[in-house]
C-alpha cells in the first residue's frame, strides 16, 4: 500500500507479528521516500461466499449443512470431533480465500473431499461415491486403487 503521509509506493516492513490468536497479522511498515512509519493489519475477509447449486439456484453458505454431510460420511469412523472442526474451518478459509461471493457447490464439495481423504480414506469413498456419483463400477474400483498406492 502506498504511504499515508506522503503517498509514496515504495514501503517496507520492519515487523511482522500474529496477533488475535493468529487471526490476523500486524505489520509495522517504514517509508522509503519520507521515512514515517506506519502500522498496517491483515485480516481474512469473514464474509462467507453464497453457494450456487448445479441448478443456478442461489443459497447463504450453510456450515450446519455441510457439517452434517462431513460428519455422515465419518460415521462409525474413528476421527474425533476436534478433527471435524478442524476441517471445517479450512474449508472454510480455502473458499473465503477465493475472494469469490458466489462459489458453486461442486467446488465446495471437491474442498470436502480433499479434507475427507486427508482424515479417513472410508470416509472419503463414502462421499466421494454420493457426491460424485461415480460413472460406473471401473472408475470407483480405479479410485479405489489409487488411494490404496
Ligand atoms: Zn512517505
Amino acid at each position: 500500500m502506498h504511504c499515508p503521509f506522503c503517498s509514496a509506493i515504495e514501503t517496507k516492513v520492519i515487523d511482522s507479528r500474529l496477533v488475535g490468536e493468529g487471526g490476523s497479522v500486524r505489520r509495522r511498515r517504514q517509508c522509503l521516500v519520507c521515512h514515517e512509519r506506519f502500522t498496517t493489519f491483515e485480516v481474512a475477509e469473514l464474509i462467507m461466499p453464497r453457494v450456487v447449486k448445479s441448478n443456478d439456484v442461489r443459497e447463504p453458505f450453510n456450515e450446519d449443512k455441510l457439517r452434517s454431510g462431513i460428519m455422515k460420511a465419518l460415521e462409525k469412523r474413528p476421527v474425533s470431533a476436534d478433527a471435524v472442526e478442524d476441517a471445517l474451518s479450512h474449508i472454510k478459509t480455502q473458499l473465503r480465500a477465493t475472494g469469490e461471493r458466489e462459489i458453486a457447490s461442486k467446488m465446495i464439495g471437491e474442498r470436502v473431499m480433499d479434507e475427507l481423504k486427508r482424515l479417513d480414506k472410508i470416509a472419503y469413498i463414502r462421499f466421494a461415491s454420493v457426491y460424485r456419483s461415480f460413472e460406473d463400477v471401473r472408475e470407483f474400483g480405479e479410485e479405489i486403487a489409487r488411494l490404496q498406492d
